[in-house]
Order: C-alpha cells, then sequence, then structure tokens
C-alpha cells in the first residue's frame, strides 16, 4: 500500500482498491470520510446510522435543519431510502445518471430523520465519479453526504481545500484530485404535483426540459420566489472578503469592474476580480473554477472582490446562483 499520510489524525488517503475498501470500513463502523465527486468532494456517512449522520453536521458545524443529500450506487438503494418513485424519476435517472442530479422524493421510514432534516422527502443522487462509486458499493450502504466543506464556506473542489476546513474533525478524505464539474448537483423536487428545480446544478433546466418534454420550474434563480430549498436561508459560498457581483451588458459591466478596481486600488485596497471568457466553454470554465478562486481570494488575504455576472442560461443560471449567494452586494449596470 502507498504511503498514507495522516493530517491532524485525518486519514488521507490515495484512491486504491484497498484504500476504498478501508475506507468503506470505516464508513460502516459509523466515520466520517470525504471523497471526491464530479460536483464537489462530499463528506460521507453511513445514511442509514443516526449517529454517524449526526456527525456530518457537528463536523461541518451545519444547521440541523438543512438536509442532506443520499449517494447511492444503484437502483435498489433509491428503494430503500424512498417510499415510492414517480415514472419520470425513472426516466431521469436513465438519462442523468450518474450524474449531477439530485432528486427529492418521499423519503422511507428506515431512514433516520436527521439525514432529511426531519422532512417527508429524501434528495438521492448517484455520483458519476469511479471513486465514489466504488466507495458507495464497497459501503454496501447509502452514503450521506453533503459538501465537504465548514458551513457556509466555499465548496471544495480539491484535496486541499477539504484539509482546510475538516482535518482533524474526520476520520478520512480519499484523493482524488480536481473535481471536473466544480459546481454540485441540481436539486429536482419530484415530490409535488410537478418537478420543481429547487437548486440549479450541473444538469440545467434546458436538459432537464428536453428529457421531459415538459416546462419545469424554479424555485430559485433569478426570479427567486417560489419556494426556495430547505437550507438556503443560511448564508452560502462566503468567502472571507466581501464579494461585490457586477451584472448588466458585457461592455457595461466590464467598464464599472475596471473603475470600481482603480478606484478601491487608489485607497490601496486589495482587490480580486473574478472575469469570465465569452462562450458555453468560459461559462464551463467559470463553473470549474468558482470555488477555487474564492479560496484563492481567502489565502491572498484580498480586501474586495469583484465578480463578472454572466448571462443566467444553462450552466451560466448555476453559476449566478452561487455567485448570488456569495455575493454582499449586487450592482445592475
Ligand atoms: P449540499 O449537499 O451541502 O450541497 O446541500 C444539499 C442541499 O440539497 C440542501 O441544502 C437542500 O437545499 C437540498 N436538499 C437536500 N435534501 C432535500 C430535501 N429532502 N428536500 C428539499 N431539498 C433538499
Ligand atoms: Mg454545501
Amino acid at each position: 500500500m502507498p504511503k498514507v499520510l495522516r493530517i491532524k489524525q485525518t486519514l488521507v488517503l490515495p484512491p486504491t482498491d484497498k484504500t476504498i475498501s478501508a475506507a468503506a470500513r470505516l464508513i460502516r463502523r459509523g466515520g466520517l470520510v470525504a471523497f471526491p465527486t464530479e460536483t464537489v468532494y462530499g463528506l460521507g456517512a453511513a445514511a442509514t446510522e443516526r449517529r454517524a449522520v449526526t456527525r456530518i453536521f457537528v463536523a461541518k458545524g451545519r444547521p440541523a435543519d438543512n438536509p442532506l443529500i443520499v449517494h447511492v450506487a444503484n437502483l435498489d438503494q433509491v428503494k430503500e431510502v424512498t417510499s415510492s418513485l414517480p415514472g419520470c424519476a425513472l426516466e431521469l435517472m436513465r438519462h442523468f445518471w450518474p450524474g449531477p442530479l439530485s432528486l427529492v422524493l418521499p423519503r422511507s421510514a428506515a431512514l433516520p430523520r436527521e439525514v432529511s432534516a426531519g422532512l417527508p422527502t429524501v434528495a438521492v443522487r448517484m455520483p458519476a465519479h469511479p471513486v465514489a462509486l466504488s466507495l458507495i458499493r464497497a459501503a454496501g450502504v447509502p452514503i450521506a453526504a453533503p459538501s465537504a466543506n465548514r458551513s457556509g464556506r466555499p465548496s471544495p473542489t480539491e484535496l486541499r481545500h477539504v484539509l482546510e476546513d475538516l482535518a482533524g474533525r474526520i476520520e478520512a478524505v480519499i484523493d482524488g484530485g480536481f473535481c471536473r464539474m466544480g459546481v454540485e448537483s441540481t436539486v429536482l423536487d419530484l415530490s409535488g404535483s410537478r418537478p420543481v428545480i429547487l437548486r440549479p446544478g450541473g444538469i440545467t433546466r434546458e436538459q432537464l426540459e428536453a428529457a421531459l418534454g415538459t416546462e419545469i420550474y424554479e424555485g430559485r434563480g433569478e426570479k427567486a420566489s417560489l419556494s426556495p430549498a430547505p437550507g438556503w436561508q443560511y448564508r452560502h459560498y462566503a468567502p472571507r472578503a466581501p464579494l461585490i457581483l457586477i451584472t448588466g451588458p458585457r461592455a457595461r459591466r466590464e467598464a464599472m469592474i475596471r473603475a470600481l478596481a482603480s478606484a478601491y486600488r487608489r485607497r490601496g485596497l486589495k482587490i480580486g476580480v473574478l472575469r469570465a471568457s465569452p462562450g458555453p466553454a468560459g461559462v464551463r470554465q467559470m463553473a470549474k473554477d468558482l470555488f477555487p478562486a474564492l479560496r484563492r481570494f481567502d489565502a491572498q488575504n484580498v480586501d474586495l472582490i469583484l465578480a463578472e455576472g454572466i448571462s443566467p442560461q444553462g450552466l451560466g443560471n448555476t453559476v449566478m446562483n452561487r455567485l448570488r449567494q456569495a455575493a454582499a452586494r449586487i450592482i445592475r449596470v
């Protein structure tokens, strides 16, 4: 077995068959193990064990009324944690699983109520990452896993971020390098009379509408009004420095960013600037670099972050959702 590091009592494991088996044993014994997924790193515990699930909330400093997403590796595990499956759920699983789509479904009575913060529903997803899937299979239980950051901090997209926030508070972390998407899963509520997006994420509204052939409503986003997702009253993704989000037509927002940056620099402030390159590749890159950039600005001790808003279409909607959550102020030009 390759050399295994320990940082403040937390095991840092390379992703091998042996270490994944060892991590799965930790999970089965009620331990906490952070692991890579295609979206961000998750902080996992056996979803069926009340004490293990409670430890997640303690390690993260997460309010108990913010429900967790349960990660599964097969349909049997979905059936284990839910009490019924509408036809459209199966359709969406066929289309998008494994992948960044969490489905909110009626919860099985077998699941500890802490997992979903006492709600009658549970969010379930099958991650598209070989390490995550192997870990869930080896553990033999569904794994409850929120993002592996301290509550309120930007989500972790590489090992270093997990250790910054959780070293010494969890048993182990499996290193899977950088997360491919960089933003979390879409949370889609299927427990009501029509599907509602509670949190935009890696699968876009446009993709869901194409798969189901119906219009899909969004509970948050540009016109955030409908049923916000539970837990979203809390501050999210916040870097230490205040972030000002500048939205509007490209030329005007760029001019505003330049003007603000030079005005603040003249006052002696250290400014971090977050910009988007045009086009879909630029949006994907911004999604991937958003959380790492916020953590970089923290490490550089900037006084203020100026972030460029982008058009809220497709994945751009997800990026804008996270930026709005992180923002102390939004300026429309
Ligand atoms: P995280 O895993 O930290 O990315 O957060 C998971 C988010 O998924 C929560 O903050 C909720 O907004 C949402 N979520 C999880 N379970 C449910 C549920 N049963 N009903 C509605 N939303 C949920
Ligand atoms: Mg989170």
